[in-house]
């Protein structure tokens, strides 16, 4: 079975024209369409950890996992109680270092967004959605000098896993950049599942340390947004 992993950023208004990567933000009422439109379609929305099943093929159902990268005040504020409502779970991933801060970590800066604090990260996973891990620093892993690459990973998990009291399960590569190198950093550190930023949908063949996921943009229309959780696309 091929699972689709869809995966968003900012769910809040975009910032000016000329942002960089003003494409993940995406609106919060558009936000609210889709999800509405995978549960009137009978998609059950999912976080990875529970999503591991059907993606193993041990389990069968029509399911879209739901993902974030980077643990946006946004994503608690306008994709939480939606998702709440619909009785979808989903998973996020928390930088270490910029817990309570700004997404401020790219050089030259892209605009900047809150990021949740510790209340709001514990509360996330309080109403049964995943934490994950995106690193200390949000790097880009393989550029670094590998020992520098591995503590990104293992210290990132130690730090997110004192404030959340359990562990940390799955893991997303900042910028979806990794070789096999950093998959074995990941398994190291204890992580069992890891996503990437390939396009595609996830599957029985795929390395569990590096899942496919599809990203979803500011600007996809709904038949965009619908043939991404529908239709296996690699590339
Ligand atoms: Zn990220």
């Amino acid at each position: 079975m091929s699972v689709p992993i869809l995966l968003y950023h900012h769910i809040d208004e975009a910032p000016k024209r000329g942002t960089p990567a003003r494409s993940i933000w995406v609106k919060p009422a558009r936000f609210a369409g889709q999800m509405k439109v995978l549960k009137a379609l009978g998609f059950q929305g999912l976080s990875l950890r529970q999503a591991i099943p059907y993606i193993k093929g041990e389990k069968k159902g029509k399911i879209a996992v739901i993902t974030f990268d980077d643990g946006a005040m946004s994503v608690y504020q306008q994709a939480m109680p939606v998702l709440d409502r619909l009785g979808f779970t989903a998973t996020c991933f928390f930088v270490a270092g910029y817990i309570g801060g700004g997404n401020d970590w790219d050089r030259p800066p892209r605009k900047t967004a809150r990021l949740m604090g510790a209340a709001e990260m514990r509360d996330w996973a309080a109403r049964g959605h995943e934490a994950g891990g995106h690193t200390l620093t949000h790097p880009h892993l393989p550029a670094l000098p590998p020992v520098e690459a591995q503590k990104e990973i293992i210290d990132s998990k130690q730090r997110l896993e004192e404030i959340f009291g359990f562990p940390l399960l799955s893991f997303a590569y900042p910028y979806g950049e990794e070789n096999p190198l950093m998959r074995n950093f990941v398994r190291e550190a204890g992580y069992n599942y890891a996503v990437t930023t390939t396009r595609g949908q996830a599957g029985v063949t795929d390395d569990i340390l590096a899942l496919p996921r599809h990203s979803i943009r500011r600007n996809d229309s709904l038949m965009q947004f619908l043939l991404k959780c529908l239709f296996r696309k690699k590339g």
